[in-house]
C-alpha cells in the first residue's frame, strides 16, 4: 500500500483488518456477487473485501465512519465510476434511500461493538434487503442461530430468526486480521423473509413482549410478562405460563403476541 495512506488501526471503530486472502476470497464466493447488484458494504476499511466485490459487481456503496479512511478508498477505487462512498455512521444511516427497484445486497465485517444495535437497525430495512453477510463475533453468530432452550438463545434470536432465514457458513480465527481481536469470528447469512412464516399481528408488541421475556431470563412466563399485563389471566392461554421464556419457540412468542394482541382491542 502507498505509504502515504498508512493508517493506524483505531480500536475505538472496531478496526480489525482482514489480511487473509483466502478468507476474504471465501467471503466473497458465500456472497457470489452478480454483475446486475446492488451491493452496499458497511466498514470497508481498507478496502479488503471490497476490492474483490468491484472485480464482480461495478455497483457499490459503501458506508464509511472513519473520516481519515475515506481519501484512501477514494483513490484505490478511482477506476470504479459506480462504487461510492458514504461518510456516515452506520447507525444512523438510511439505508432504504440507496434502494432503487432492486432490492440491496449488503455485506460487511463489522465493528463488533456496534454489531447487535446494528442489526436491529437493519432489521427496519428489511423490505429492501434481499440478503446480507457478516462477520461478527462468533457468539454472536451463536446468538443469531440458537435454538430454543439453549444458553446463547434470547432476544435477538428470536427477533432476527422472526424476520430472517439464519445461516451460519464457516468460523474465521483471530489471526486472520491485523490487529487480532481477542475473540473468534465467523460469517453468517441473513436472509430477509419474504413474508414471515409465523405473522404476528402486531410486529411491536412481539418486539415488547420479547424484550420483556429475556430481561430476566431466570422468571415464568406468568412473571416475566405481568409488568406488560398485569390483569392477564394465564389459564387461557394456549402456552404453559411456567415455562421459562427462554424455551419458547419463535412460533410460540408469536402465538403469545397474537393471543396479547386481541386482549389489546
Ligand atoms: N472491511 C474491512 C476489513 O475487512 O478489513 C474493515 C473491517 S473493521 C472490523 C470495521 C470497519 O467499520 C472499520 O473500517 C471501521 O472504521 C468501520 N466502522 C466502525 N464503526 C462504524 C459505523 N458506526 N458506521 C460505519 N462504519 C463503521
Amino acid at each position: 500500500m502507498d505509504h502515504f495512506f498508512e493508517h493506524k488501526a483505531r480500536k475505538r471503530f472496531g478496526q480489525n483488518f482482514l489480511v487473509d486472502e483466502n478468507i476474504i476470497e471465501r467471503i466473497v464466493r458465500a456472497i457470489a456477487p452478480k454483475e446486475e447488484d446492488r451491493l452496499v458494504e458497511i466498514g470497508p476499511g481498507q478496502g479488503a473485501i471490497t476490492e474483490l466485490l468491484l472485480k464482480r459487481c461495478p455497483s457499490l456503496t459503501a458506508v464509511e465512519l472513519d473520516r481519515d479512511l475515506i481519501p484512501l478508498l477514494k483513490f484505490k477505487f478511482r477506476d470504479y465510476p459506480d462504487f461510492s462512498i458514504i461518510e456516515q455512521d452506520a447507525l444512523k444511516f438510511d439505508f432504504g434511500s440507496l434502494a432503487g427497484d432492486d432490492q440491496l445486497r449488503i455485506v460487511g465485517n463489522l465493528p463488533y461493538n456496534i454489531s447487535t444495535p446494528l442489526l436491529f437497525h437493519l432489521l427496519g430495512f428489511r423490505g429492501k434487503i434481499r440478503d446480507m453477510h457478516f462477520m461478527l463475533q462468533k457468539e454472536v453468530v451463536d446468538r443469531l442461530s440458537a435454538v430454543p432452550g439453549n444458553k446463547s438463545y434470547g432476544r435477538l434470536s428470536v427477533m432476527v430468526q422472526y424476520h430472517c432465514r439464519v445461516q451460519g457458513l464457516f468460523p474465521v480465527p483471530p489471526q486472520s486480521f491485523r490487529p487480532a481481536p481477542k475473540v473468534d469470528s465467523a460469517i453468517v447469512r441473513l436472509v430477509p423473509h419474504a413474508n414471515p412464516p409465523y405473522p404476528a399481528d402486531d410486529e411491536d408488541l412481539l418486539e415488547r413482549l420479547v424484550n420483556v421475556a429475556f430481561q430476566q431470563r431466570r422468571k415464568t412466563l406468568r412473571n416475566a410478562i405481568k409488568p406488560l399485563y398485569p390483569d392477564l389471566d394465564v389459564s387461557e392461554l394456549s402456552i404453559d405460563a411456567s415455562r421459562r421464556p427462554e424455551t419458547l419457540s419463535v412460533k410460540e412468542f408469536v402465538e403469545l403476541a397474537n393471543h396479547l394482541s386481541k386482549l389489546d382491542q
